[in-house]
C-alpha cells in the first residue's frame, strides 16, 4: 500500500490533527460538569479507534447479510449477554447509534403514526424524542405532555394519572435529561396499567447509576428500557434498547432492517467493554462517588446562596436556578466557560425565560468523578463558580478562578499516559 496509507494522522492531516491535540488539552485543563458527558476508559478509546470500523454486519448474529461475521458476531453476542445480565433485562438490542434512535426504535415497535405519546414536557426536563415539534415525535405523534408541580418541583404523578386516563396514551414515557430526583417508576407502571398503555422508561442519563446499583432500576417495571451507552454509563458514544421477550422479535426487525443498515462494530465492542466494566465492584465505587459529589456540589452551592430546582439531588444533576445570583443562564454559561467550567444553559420548571437564555444550569458530576475528584474539589468547584458567578465583570476575578480551575484540574490528570489523543501503542 502505497503514498498516504501508512501516515500518521498528524503526517496526513495536520489541521485536524492540530484540532484534536488542542481538544485534548481542553479536556484535560478544564473542568467538565456537562451532564450529559464523562471520559472513556482507555479500553473504549482502543475499540473505537480500531480495524473493526473496517466491518459490515448487517443483520443479527448467525443471521448476518455479509460474510467474515464469525467475530464480529461474537462480539455483538457477548455485548448483548452483557447488558442482559448488567441490567437484569430479558433482551437486549446494542445496535442503535444514538439514544434518538434507541427511543424511535422503541416507540416504532409499538406505536403507529397518529397515536399519541405521553411524556415529560421539554422545558420541563424532557429530551427531544419526547415530543419537540421538530422531532420525528413531535412530526409523527400526537403529543400529551406532563410536568413538576410548582412547590415541590418533582414530578406530579397525580396529573400524569389524570392525562393518561383523559388522553389513553399508546406509550407512557418516564425519563430525563435534567430531573435531579428519582423516578417512582412503580407508579408510573401502575398508571400505564390502569389505562392499557406501553411503559417506556429512557434511562440515557442514570444508566451508570442503576448499573451500580445506586439508583432504583427502571428493568423490572418497564416494557422498553432505552438508553444511551456515553453518559454516566461510561461507554462509547451510542445506545441500546431493553425490551421484554414479548417484543424481542419485533424491536429487532424495528432497528434493523427497519431504521438503521450495518451496525458500528467498533461501537458494539466498545458496548461491550462498558458493559463489563460497570458489572465490576468498582464501578459500583464510581456509581456511590458519582452521586456523593453530586450531593456535595449540591450542599456546597446551597451554602453560597444558589437555589438548586427541587432542593437538592438523588442522582448526578443539578439543576441551579441562576436568578437567586441575578444572572440568566445564557450569561452563567459563559462565564463559566470563560474560567475553565464547561456546563450548559437549561430551563428551569415554569422558566420565565426563552430556551436560547434560560434562568438556569445544568451540572453532573460523573465526569470530575471519573478523573478522581471527590468532596473537598466539589467544594473548591462551587467556591470557583461563586467567585465568578458573583463577580461577572470583574476581570482580576476572572485571572484568578481561571488559575485555581487550572490548578484544580492538574491535579487529577486526564489520560496521563497519553501523549496524543489516542493510545500511542497504536
Ligand atoms: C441524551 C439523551 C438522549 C439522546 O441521546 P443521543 O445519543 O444524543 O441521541 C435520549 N434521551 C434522553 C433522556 C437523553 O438525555
Amino acid at each position: 500500500m502505497a503514498g498516504d496509507f501508512e501516515r500518521t494522522m498528524s503526517e496526513v492531516d495536520p489541521q485536524i490533527h492540530g484540532l484534536m491535540v488542542r481538544e485534548q488539552g481542553r479536556q484535560r485543563e478544564g473542568l467538565e460538569l456537562i451532564a450529559s458527558e464523562n471520559f472513556v476508559s482507555r479500553a473504549v478509546l482502543e475499540t473505537q479507534g480500531s480495524v473493526l470500523t473496517n466491518k459490515y454486519a448487517e443483520g443479527y448474529p448467525h443471521k448476518k447479510y455479509y460474510g467474515g461475521c464469525e467475530f464480529v458476531e461474537s462480539i455483538e453476542e457477548i455485548a448483548a449477554q452483557r447488558a442482559c445480565a448488567l441490567f437484569g433485562a430479558e433482551h437486549a438490542n446494542v445496535q442503535p447509534h444514538s439514544g434518538s434512535t434507541a427511543n424511535m426504535a422503541a416507540y416504532f415497535t409499538v406505536m403507529e403514526p397518529g397515536d399519541t405519546l405521553l411524556a415529560m414536557s421539554l422545558d420541563q426536563g424532557g429530551h427531544l424524542t419526547h415530543g419537540h415539534p421538530l422531532n420525528f415525535t413531535g412530526r409523527m405523534y400526537r403529543i400529551v405532555g406532563y410536568g413538576v408541580d410548582r412547590e415541590t418541583e418533582t414530578v406530579d404523578y397525580e396529573q400524569v394519572a389524570r392525562l393518561a386516563r383523559e388522553h389513553r396514551p399508546k406509550v407512557i414515557v418516564a425519563g430525563a435529561s435534567a430531573y435531579p430526583r428519582f423516578l417512582d417508576f412503580a407508579r408510573f407502571r401502575q398508571i400505564a396499567d390502569e389505562v392499557g398503555a406501553v411503559f417506556m422508561v429512557d434511562m440515557a442519563h442514570i444508566a451508570g447509576l442503576v448499573a451500580g446499583g445506586v439508583h432504583p432500576s427502571p428493568v423490572p417495571h418497564a416494557d422498553f428500557v432505552t438508553t444511551t451507552t456515553h453518559k454516566t454509563l461510561r461507554g462509547p458514544r451510542g445506545a441500546l434498547v431493553l425490551c421484554r421477550e414479548q417484543y424481542a422479535k419485533d424491536l429487532d426487525r424495528t432497528v434493523f432492517p427497519g431504521i438503521q443498515g450495518g451496525p458500528l462494530v467498533h461501537v458494539i465492542a466498545g458496548k461491550a467493554v462498558c458493559f463489563a466494566l460497570a458489572a465490576r465492584p468498582d464501578f459500583r465505587e464510581y456509581a456511590a462517588a458519582v452521586t456523593a459529589n453530586a450531593q456535595a456540589l449540591a450542599v456546597a452551592l446551597q451554602s453560597r446562596g444558589f437555589r438548586l430546582v427541587s432542593g437538592g439531588t438523588d442522582n448526578h444533576l443539578l439543576l441551579v436556578d441562576l436568578r437567586s445570583k441575578g444572572l440568566t443562564g445564557k450569561k452563567g454559561e459563559q462565564l463559566l466557560d470563560s474560567v475553565g467550567i464547561t456546563c450548559n444553559k437549561n430551563m428551569i420548571p415554569f422558566d420565565p425565560e426563552k430556551p436560547l437564555v434560560t434562568s438556569g444550569i445544568r451540572l453532573g458530576t460523573a465526569a470530575l468523578t471519573t478523573r478522581g475528584m471527590g468532596g473537598r474539589e466539589m467544594e473548591a468547584v462551587a467556591d470557583a463558580m461563586d467567585r465568578i458567578l458573583s463577580r461577572p465583570d470583574d476581570e482580576a476575578t476572572a485571572g484568578e478562578v481561571r488559575r485555581s480551575v487550572r490548578s484544580l484540574s492538574e491535579g487529577f490528570p486526564l489520560y496521563p499516559s497519553m501523549v496524543e489523543p489516542w493510545p500511542e501503542s497504536r
